[in-house]
């Protein structure tokens, strides 16, 4: 998925994160800078395709993934650049059914194990895909085993519950933990404690709906000698939430706030050796799924890495759930 960003120079180099939470989300809003907001029909996803993934019994299925155009995310989180995918204004209702409806009309692919609905945010969300068209969507839904969508913990509740009572798949909510590190997730701007992810985790077990858990490699404000240890011991922290799969991802750059934070030396970029080896203490463990997410990886290429053959690994555990060579 291309954007149409502007790398330029940086007028607003000066002032490095505020200490204070309430002074943030400007700082952050600030540093995009002449980066552009993609042009977005709202009756049109962003992206769609069929892909494949391994489930949690270790069969492999097929699943539609769909991008969902909608307004922006109101949380402002420090490494976030979705909202370039965004709209400032809230989609009108019957949009969102329209994307999807449009996207599997234009797919007719056979693939029903699983869908997702990602939206930049989070789907229960009023705001951004109005609680009204969650009906239409279940409907839309019929047939997918599992229904996957995006939340912040702060949002699963009462619509959840409805929704999932909508659907007849199961219903999988995706939220960012990001990391276990307290101090370090206190700094993002994510306005969550780990107890918050937690409660979430829980009420969503205890509610029969599957958890799905992404985790930053390397985020900012860590030592990168520490980015490993607690890139693992967040994959611990979230499957003992009951979280399967877990979704590693290496911080990127790319929204402005992350490359300051690379010139005031709060953020270095992860190598892709260093995703490999969290990836690989993951599967190796083998308490539950670990994916890692592969998008533009050839960015994070550096020193003696051979990114190439870690794609390949990483693909290779992504669907076997084991070292390559491992038997
Ligand atoms: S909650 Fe998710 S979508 Fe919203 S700003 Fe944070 S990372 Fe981005």
């Amino acid at each position: 998925m291309s954007s149409p960003r502007n790398h330029g120079s940086s007028p607003a180099e000066a002032g490095s994160y505020p200490d204070q939470p309430s002074d943030r989300s400007r700082w952050i809003v600030e540093s995009r800078e002449n980066r552009l907001r993609a042009v977005l029909d709202p009756r049109r996803p962003v992206a769609f395709w069929v892909e494949e993934e391994r489930q949690a019994d270790g069969s492999i299925q097929s699943g539609i993934t769909i991008l969902i155009v909608n307004r922006e995310c109101p949380w402002r989180c420090l490494m976030c650049d979705l909202w370039t995918h965004t709209t400032q204004r809230p989609v009108e209702p019957g949009d969102v059914p329209a994307q999807i409806e449009f996207a599997l009309d234009t797919l007719r692919s056979p693939a029903r194990g699983w869908i997702k609905l990602y939206n930049a945010g989070s789907f229960f969300d009023a705001g951004a895909i109005p609680t009204v068209d969650h009906p239409q969507i279940a409907r839309l839904c019929r047939g997918f085993g599992r229904v996957i969508v995006e939340s912040h913990p702060r949002l699963v509740g009462s619509p959840t519950w409805r929704f999932r009572d909508a659907l007849d798949g199961c219903l999988e909510v995706a939220m960012g933990l990001e990391t276990a590190n307290e101090e370090v997730l206190g700094r993002l701007n994510k306005r969550i404690s780990l107890s918050d992810y937690d409660q979430a985790a829980r009420e969503l077990k205890g509610m029969d709906c599957g958890v799905r858990t992404f985790l930053l490699v390397q985020p900012p404000f860590m030592k990168p000698s520490e980015a490993e240890e607690w890139a693992c011991r967040s994959i611990d922290h979230a499957q003992g939430c009951g979280s399967d799969p877990v979704v590693v991802i290496p911080t990127r750059i790319g929204n402005g706030a992350m490359e300051r934070l690379m010139r005031s030396g709060d953020f270095s970029l992860p190598s892709p050796s260093l995703l490999e080896r969290v990836v690989g203490y993951g599967v190796k463990r083998g308490r539950g799924r670990v994916f890692s997410d592969l998008w533009d990886l050839e960015r994070l290429a550096a020193g003696d890495d051979d990114v190439k053959v870690i794609r390949h690994r990483l693909e290779w555990m992504n669907r076997y759930q084991a070292e390559v060579g491992a038997s």
